[in-house]
């Protein structure tokens, strides 16, 4: 299998005195085996560098000198500003999902592969990886809340339905951002998997195979998609969300549904959607470039001067001359990441939900008052993550005293509230696993024959 380019360094330095973190987790919200970790770190008399670093050198450097090359630690560029400035300072990568994805895969040196980020990039991660690699999460119960919105036993009726109806004449094309059960929906209907960087390249795809396309979970990635690639959006039918409007509802009752060349599931990603137009216009009319993530609302990404995945975000702003201003509309953790390493280039980054006076609504021309979002919107559940669950889960492995539920096979769901977990076994797993796997292996290889 081919991999992408090896991941570039952030170029994200800690700087002294000035705290890392992003606040402390209730101790509760712990594992007990990483209680008497988080009681330490809680200690601690403050957040900074100075602090920080020597106590989690006591349990990372242990670690790191006991593994050795076999460690691969990783982290999503969402992830809180420390874990993603840690995990690069003990050697690790931080990467957006696409590149994570392939880490076990073109790291076969690597049999201890360490994930501070959501479950469902742990899981895609176990999924591409050998039988001798094994996947770690730092915390089982960071979940995604879009992942959440489409769990198999949730599409699994509707996609009867449209199978029902149209057969083999329909492809679920699959985002990243769900379990290794719906990638394998996806694998089994002859269809792929797609991340917010390729999937034009993916629904285009699949459209020329002329079928019916399921696109899930994502509503607003899907429709920004077909609007990319000038598709018809009278003919991109919208689903119901399941959470708030359930899945008792039958296809034919849905207008257009026979005419429609793509369903979007109802899912959607909160830290994406707060954006709007008239946020985009106001930066836009004070000077500012506007780039934004595809997952938010097509009005927004309409107005915006570009739109990509994380690394096409973080590149766009780091490759931009000094002087530039430029409003990013994406995860709250990444844009304060970005604003400070943009600070050191002369560059001068905004997070695009953080204006504080009057706005013209775009569609009334009325002027309406927007509060200030400056927390940012992260993404919570990923940020589950912290110090010390990284420095307990290297502590806990170089023991070998790690708990078995940090442990990700494909095919494992979690409950991100109970933390109680699902695990396929036998032809069941196996099924899965090839059927995801293909699933993913399209998107590479779509993906990796138009680079
Ligand atoms: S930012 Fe949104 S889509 Fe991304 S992991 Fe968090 S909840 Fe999921």
């Amino acid at each position: 299998m081919t991999g992408a380019q090896p991941i570039a360094p952030t170029g994200i330095t800690l700087q002294p005195e000035i705290p890392i973190c992003q606040g402390d987790l209730p101790l509760d919200w712990y594992q007990e085996e990483f209680k008497p970790y988080a009681e330490e770190y809680i200690a601690l008399s403050d957040r900074t560098p100075e602090n920080v670093l020597p106590w989690l050198d006591s349990y990372i450097k242990p670690a790191l000198d006991h593994f050795g090359e076999s460690l691969l630690l990783l982290a999503h560029y969402y992830m809180g500003g420390e874990i993603v400035k840690l995990v690069e300072r003990y050697g690790g990568k931080v990467a957006d999902s696409y590149a994570l994805a392939l880490q076990a895969s073109r790291n076969p040196e690597k049999k201890v592969i360490v994930e501070s980020a959501v479950h469902f990039m742990a899981e895609t991660i176990a999924t591409l990886a050998s039988d001798d690699q094994q996947v770690w999460i730092t915390n089982p119960k960071a979940g995604c809340t879009m992942e959440m919105m489409a769990k198999d036993w949730m599409v699994k009726p509707i996609e009867d339905q449209l199978l029902a109806k149209y057969g083999d004449d329909l492809l679920v094309v699959a985002y990243m951002n769900t379990s290794g059960r719906i990638k394998a929906l996806a694998g089994r209907t002859g269809g792929a998997v797609c991340t917010s960087s390729n999937a034009h390249l993916v629904v285009d795809w699949a459209r020329k195979q002329n079928k019916k396309i399921l696109f899930v979970p994502d509503e607003h990635l899907g429709r920004n998609t077909a609007a990319k690639l000038g598709m018809d959006l009278n003919k991109v039918v919208a689903f119901p969300n399941p959470l708030y409007e359930g899945i008792d509802w039958k296809l034919d009752e849905l207008p257009g549904v026979d005419e429609a060349e793509m369903y979007l599931w109802g899912g959607f990603c909160g830290v994406h959607t707060v954006f709007t137009p008239e946020q985009v216009l106001w930066w836009k009319n004070k000077g500012w470039r506007v780039i934004i993530h595809p997952e938010s609302r097509l009005e927004a990404v309409q107005l915006a001067d570009g739109s990509g995945s994380t690394a096409y975000l973080w590149n766009e702003v780091m490759n931009s001359p000094a002087g530039s201003k430029i409003a990013v509309g994406t995860e709250g953790h990444f844009v304060r990441n970005l604003k400070e390493q943009a600070a050191f280039k002369g560059i001068q980054v905004a997070h695009l939900a953080d204006i504080t006076s009057e706005v013209t609504s775009v569609a009334s021309s009325e002027v309406t008052s927007v509060a200030s979002s400056e927390a940012g919107c992260g993404c919570a559940t990923m940020s589950r993550n912290d110090p010390p669950h990284l420095a307990g889960m290297l502590d806990l492995l170089r023991k070998g005293e790690a708990p078995d539920l940090n442990l990700v096979l494909a095919g494992d769901t979690v409950d991100e509230t109970t933390a109680k977990r699902e695990r396929l076994t036998g032809s069941d797993r196996t099924r899965m696993v090839s059927d995801a796997k293909l699933a993913l292996e399209r998107m590479i290889q779509i993906t990796e024959s138009t680079s």
